[in-house]
């Protein structure tokens, strides 16, 4: 054991809850994490003493408040070891981030005849923001396939590169078939051609170690809410030389200089992307998780669902009739299956009312159901905190839905 998963365990006070008369087994952790402890008394413990607005005042709440968020702001920074604090934005979630460098990148850089390249295994938050400021300026989406493991062809996404590129926008783990993308091999064949690379992190940050020095991306966008943290936070990371490029993304208080009647002038990195007032409550939760994340360690935690996800792949293949979507060499921890013909909502709900939370759909990915023909799948997604036994469990209620609706 890489580390003690009881203790862990008991500092997620709501897996100790029964459902349905049983112990909960939390298996949609690709929707959303759950919250140790420490988390949620970082956010009581700011309410109790230190809230304030940030940024504005001179006095001792206001300082103290606006301290521990830029001390957050440097958490944020070691955790992805990025160069500079201003490279590290705060948003709502990976969704307002890649909202952000899609609407600012586009009114900067793209003109009609462009190009930008996506990948067919996207989230529709990396997929449809990039697909609407295509229409608006005239420009190309092209869209990368996937061979039958459910992995990207490098060979392929070479071959699309030319002149008229301007960007790759690619996930970094697929949140539906679990891949972890090349994504160091894939920036350095687009650095090659002089194109810039946005990883969306969403599914990467909680289960991988991740650097964005040594990535070398250009961007990395994460939510909070799936890193252990509070719903409504996330991170943009951007390299500095493009963030002083872009313009603003939202107009308002914060991210100013000075306003005249006729014109204003921007503040400076990060916080020229921070209009209005932030969730500082959520980014007091955020900073708590990420010190947790580090002391359990990100590879330790890579190494345990590493574990979770040999052993569910192994049990699960020996139920007849599943199919899974999703069979890289190089996943993170979780599995997106059918069986037989079992449409996955009926799957789901006979699988939840015996107490195991899974997740059943699209996963907000239509273009790769399309491309795969089916509906959905059911996806199981594991965390640090889950154990062989509750995979078991997963395998028997399986089992209950094939006696059930075969
Ligand atoms: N990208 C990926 C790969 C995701 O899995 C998700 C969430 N399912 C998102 C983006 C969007 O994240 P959020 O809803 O937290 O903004």
């Amino acid at each position: 054991m890489i580390f003690n998963i009881e203790q862990v365990r008991a500092d997620f006070p709501i897996l100790q809850q029964q459902i349905y008369n049983r112990p909960l087994v939390y298996f949609d952790n690709a929707a959303s994490t759950q919250k140790p402890r420490q988390v949620i008394d970082a956010i009581r413990q700011y309410y109790e003493h230190d809230n304030c607005n940030i940024h504005r005042g001179v006095h001792y709440l206001s300082m103290k408040a606006t301290e521990a968020y830029e001390e957050a702001r440097r958490e944020v920074q070691e955790f992805v070891h990025a160069k500079n604090t201003c490279e590290i934005i705060f948003t709502k979630g990976a969704t307002e981030s890649l909202n952000l460098v899609a609407s600012s990148f586009g009114k900067r850089y793209i003109r009609p005849g462009d190009e930008i390249v996506t990948s067919i295994m996207e989230h529709h938050s990396n997929f449809v923001p990039w697909q609407q400021m295509c229409l608006e300026r005239g420009a190309t989406l092209r869209v990368l396939g996937i061979n039958e493991h459910g992995e990207l062809d490098l060979d392929v996404l070479s071959g699309m590169l030319n002149e008229k590129t301007r960007l790759i926008a690619l996930t970094h783990v697929s949140n539906v078939l679990g891949t972890i993308n090349p994504v160091k091999e894939i920036v350095t064949l687009a650095h090659q051609h002089d194109i810039p690379v946005l990883l969306d992190g969403a599914q990467g940050v909680s289960h991988l170690p991740v650097d964005v020095q040594e990535l070398d991306c250009d961007f990395y966008c994460f939510s909070g809410h799936k890193l252990y943290a509070p719903m409504g936070t996330g991170v943009l990371y951007g390299k500095e030389k493009y963030l002083e490029e872009l313009p603003p993304y939202q107009l308002g208080g914060e991210m100013i200089k000075d306003v005249y009647l006729d014109h204003t002038t921007f503040n400076e990195l990060p916080f020229k992307f921070e209009a209005g007032t932030p969730n500082v409550e959520g980014v007091m939760g955020l900073r708590a998780a990420i010190v947790y994340l580090r002391a359990l360690g990100m590879e330790n935690i890579a190494s345990y669902e590493a574990l979770l996800l040999k052993y569910a792949t192994e049990k699960l293949s020996a139920v007849e009739g599943i199919r899974f979507y999703g069979t890289s060499q190089h996943k993170a921890s979780l599995v997106s299956f059918l069986i037989g013909a079992i449409h996955p909502y009926d799957a789901g709900m006979i699988i939840d009312k015996m107490g195991i939370a899974v997740r059943t759909g699209h996963h907000c990915a239509m273009p790769l159901m399309d491309s795969l023909k089916i509906p959905g799948t059911v996806r199981a997604s594991f965390a640090f905190y889950n154990t062989m036994e509750e995979i078991d469990q997963l395998v028997s209620a399986i089992a209950r839905v094939k006696e059930m609706l075969s």
